[in-house]
């Protein structure tokens, strides 16, 4: 599970490691192996039940080497162990991989070629660690703007995030590792994420959420991982409408279906209705020997569980089979570069950035900008490469953008830093702790192993005010109470422990970080209003695991440093020609957004700095959407999401314009949390358990469209540095196929790459309720200044049926208007088919 952000971490320090060393690791390439249904035949016949049991369940790996999840094999009969890892933005184990930028981001390019390298790139790297299993991509569409895993997702639209997932598999499948499909099915949000039940008809689930699966299916993934929630009642681990019906009946899916992890609820119940495999442990399957003597389960059930795990091992080689390259796989790289996947992950974060706004040009930056410039925000100087959870990856290296700008700007440049907002704060000093010596388990002064300290101390203020009180740790557990709140701790209901780590802290009153402090710790932290002249109990424990010593320290950020910093962040901004505010959420699973505004601060920080200087720019590594009061005092802002171990270059080059952003929003900015198609309690999060798809195929920008509602940024929105042309459009059919082409002028003076869209429009008279516009087919063009291209895009059948619930099948629409648009409001040509 993803809820053990302390044991998954590394030592203080990893994420600044500006200066590891470039490592090539070796992956042998995989590919199909010739003769593999005899093997595993053979094999199925040879095993007792007991042993075919050992391969449906997880167990703990003697060698700790598997990042989430381990089968054991059976040595007898030369069946290795499989070993899984997450995920979707690089490879996650305990050593340094490529930190790809988040999924979202791959997203935005628009590119589904750039997306196939990436799993390629993911691939190599999980053999090269030692892993066959890669729990990705995760293909959920996000529905909500708040959901706390929408950074993993590839956008709100069914056949963007069918693309790009189907190239992302052919390429994670065509490097020898086996894609997990996650997370089947309508895993949208965190709230309740392990007991939600997902009321939906049909329509919607087959429209919507199904089609990134289906495609993906399509192009070759091994695995499926069955999700948390429950579905019209059943949980998805137990839908045999979904595990069997639709995934292996009509869509041939011959690969497993793995749980997620801990959301196996049953043996017998969840086996005979498709789920193949528990994960982590066998918690319910180890039973299933039981289930086949008391003859709940038939064997053959079992048979066909393990025969879908065996023949996905044998396709990857690891049954002792011939290994022959995969078809497609190109050179089939041997090693898994490190250091080219780091330019790919570079070039990924500059295709993946959307240019939202850009009045007067601001951007890219004159050298006289560079040459007197203020970086603002923490971001801008401790990284945020990814969002939280098991998408976390240990990056190979990262760099700042402030390091990277300050190279790009050169050593005459004067560039001036200021936090604005305080995350880190300081250690509560023994004056404000009525003597006691301050919390801080630092250094010499860390908790040896396996023991605990506890801290008495009465607090005072200095101001009345809203005080931020921080735990900084980097291992270990450790509590905070104010008198009698526990205001950090593990929380009532938390479950059991189950590792050294702080486990199920999530959801309480505070909020543990994605980003480190300054100095590589984690940091939970919590805001409450204080009163000068009383008195607080304030009581500290600290835990250190028993294998390692635990640093740990107290601190705050009071009003009076709050407003210092700011104003530094003022000062900066006033004395500077351009300023650049870098604003961040800490999207990360197990949570959704309580809101949709920047936390801590940042309108006021980024409001401030725009009213000190006119031309002020933004940029967001936010996972989703965010609301943007201070829009209209900016002059620009860049949305690069979580971009990855090489974000910081790739800012710094998309701001000084030695590159041109490349992306277009897979997701809807609204202006107002209320304008979202699920803003009503009973679609998002639920009431009593239940959440209601009532907004149907409304969803995404089809919502905002029917509504009427015009949004901040629409979907497929993105500006560039030059400007493009549309000409020349013509609609052909044939055999069925609606063929769209037209021309692309780029009428600037730099290179740039357009995202040509084509939407279909509802044909008249039509049977059942349509969007009024449905992404329907695209085209990402890399054009030089004054070069036309001329390109035809093949619109996407899926896109021109609709799903009837009555004949249970997809029915065309027929002919119908249709658009070609820079996004999916700035028409460019009409036409119609
Ligand atoms: C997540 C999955 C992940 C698994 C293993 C679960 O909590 O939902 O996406 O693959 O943990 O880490």
């Amino acid at each position: 599970m993803a809820h053990r952000p302390f044991a998954r971490r590394l030592g203080p320090g990893a994420a600044l490691a500006a200066a590891v060393a470039w490592l090539t690791l070796s992956a042998a390439a995989q590919g199909p192996a010739p003769g593999g249904p005899d093997r595993v035949a053979r094999l199925l016949a040879a095993m007792t039940l007991e042993e075919k049991v050992s391969l449906l369940h997880g167990a703990v790996d003697p060698d700790r080497v598997a990042g989430a999840g381990y089968i054991p094999g059976v040595a007898r009969l030369g069946i290795p162990p499989l070993r899984m890892t997450d995920g979707p933005a690089g490879v996650r184990t305990t050593h340094p991989a490529t930190a790809m930028p988040a999924p979202v981001a791959v997203a935005a390019s628009f590119d589904p070629d750039l997306a196939r390298r990436l799993g390629r790139a993911m691939g190599l790297e999980a053999r090269a660690h030692g892993q066959h299993v890669l729990l990705a991509p995760m293909v959920n569409l996000a529905r909500v703007p708040q959901g706390g895993r929408n950074f993993e997702t590839f956008g709100e639209d069914p056949l963007l995030a069918a693309r790009i997932a189907a190239a992302e598999v052919e390429g994670i499948q065509g490097a020898g590792a086996i894609a997990t499909l996650k997370h089947f099915a309508a895993n949208n949000q965190e709230t309740d994420r392990t007991s939600i039940d997902v009321r939906v008809d049909e329509r919607t689930l087959r429209e919507g959420e199904l089609r990134p699966f289906e495609a993906a299916v399509t192009a070759g993934a091994g695995a499926v991982m069955a999700a948390y929630n429950r579905i019209n009642g059943t949980y998805a681990s137990e839908s045999a409408a979904l595990l069997t019906g639709i995934l292996k009946r009509q869509w041939g899916f011959d690969g497993f279906v793995v749980s997620d992890w801990g959301a196996t609820h049953s043996a017998a119940p969840a086996l005979t209705a498709g789920l193949d495999v528990e994960m982590p442990r066998g918690t319910h399957f180890s039973t299933l020997p039981a289930a086949v003597a008391g003859g709940q389960v038939p064997l053959a059930a079992i048979d066909a569980a393990v025969g879908r795990l065996l023949r996905q091992m044998d396709r990857v080689g690891l049954l002792g089979g011939i290994v022959t390259p995969a078809p497609g796989a190109g050179d089939a790289g041997t090693v898994a570069d490190v250091r080219a996947h780091a330019q790919l992950a570079r070039e990924a974060a500059v295709a993946g950035a959307v240019l939202l706004r850009n009045e007067g040009d601001l951007l890219p930056l004159q050298s006289e900008d560079l040459a007197a410039l203020a970086v603002i925000g923490p971001v801008a100087r401790v990284p945020l490469v990814g969002g939280g959870g098991s998408a976390r990856v240990r990056p190979v290296r990262t760099e700042s953008p402030l390091s990277a700008l300050l190279q790009r700007a050169g050593p005459a440049a004067r560039v001036r830093f200021e936090a604005g907002v305080d995350l880190d704060g300081v250690v509560i000093p023994s004056g404000a702790l009525a003597s006691q010596d301050p919390v801080d388990a630092m250094r010499g002064r860390a908790l040896p192993a396996g023991t605990t300290r506890t801290w008495n101390a009465t607090l005072r203020v200095p101001e009345d005010g809203d005080y931020t009180l921080m735990l900084h740790a980097d291992r270990g557990q450790a509590t905070l109470q104010l008198d009698d709140d526990v205001l950090i701790g593990r929380q009532p209901g938390a479950g059991p422990s189950t590792g050294p780590a702080l486990d199920g802290v999530f959801g309480g009153v505070f909020r543990l970080s994605v980003l480190d402090t300054v100095d590589g710790l984690q940091r939970m932290a919590v805001t409450r209003a204080l009163e000068r002249g009383r008195e607080y109990a304030l009581v500290v424990t600290a835990t250190a695991p028993a294998n390692a010593a635990q640093h740990v320290r107290l601190a705050w950020v009071t009003p009076g440093m709050r407003r210092a910093r700011l104003a530094g962040a003022v000062a900066a901004a006033r004395a500077s020609r351009v300023a650049v505010v870098f604003a961040h959420d800490e999207s990360t699973e197990g949570h959704d957004r309580t809101s949709l505004s920047l936390p801590d601060d940042q309108d006021t920080l980024i409001a401030a700095v725009a009213s000190a200087n006119p031309r002020t720019v933004v940029v967001l590594n936010t996972g989703t959407p965010v609301l943007m009061p201070w829009l209209p005092g900016v002059r620009a802002v860049l949305q690069t999401w979580y971009a990855g171990q090489e974000g910081g270059s790739a800012t710094a080059a998309l701001l000084a314009g030695d590159d041109n952003p490349g992306g277009r929003l897979p997701v809807t900015f609204p202006r107002r949390a209320e304008d979202a198609p699920t803003a009503q309690p009973a679609r998002y999060p639920g009431i009593d358990g239940r959440q209601e798809y009532t907004e149907g195929i409304f969803f995404g920008y089809r919502g905002y469209d029917q509504a009427g509602v015009a949004p901040l940024f629409p979907f497929g929105h993105g500006l560039s540095y030059t400007r493009f042309a549309y000409g020349a459009l013509r609609a052909t059919q044939q055999n069925g196929r609606v063929d769209v082409t037209f021309t692309v002028r780029n009428r600037g003076t730099r290179a740039g790459t357009e995202v040509a869209q084509v939407y279909v429009e509802p044909p008249p008279n039509a049977p059942v309720p349509v969007p009024r516009a449905a992404l329907a087919g695209f085209a990402r063009l890399a054009l030089r200044p004054g070069e036309t291209r001329t390109v035809t895009v093949s619109l996407d059948a899926r896109t021109l049926e609709y799903w009837s619930d009555g004949d249970r099948t997809w029915v065309p629409l027929g002919g119908r208007p249709f658009f070609v648009g820079a996004s999916s409001r700035d028409v460019r040509l009409r036409g119609s088919f």
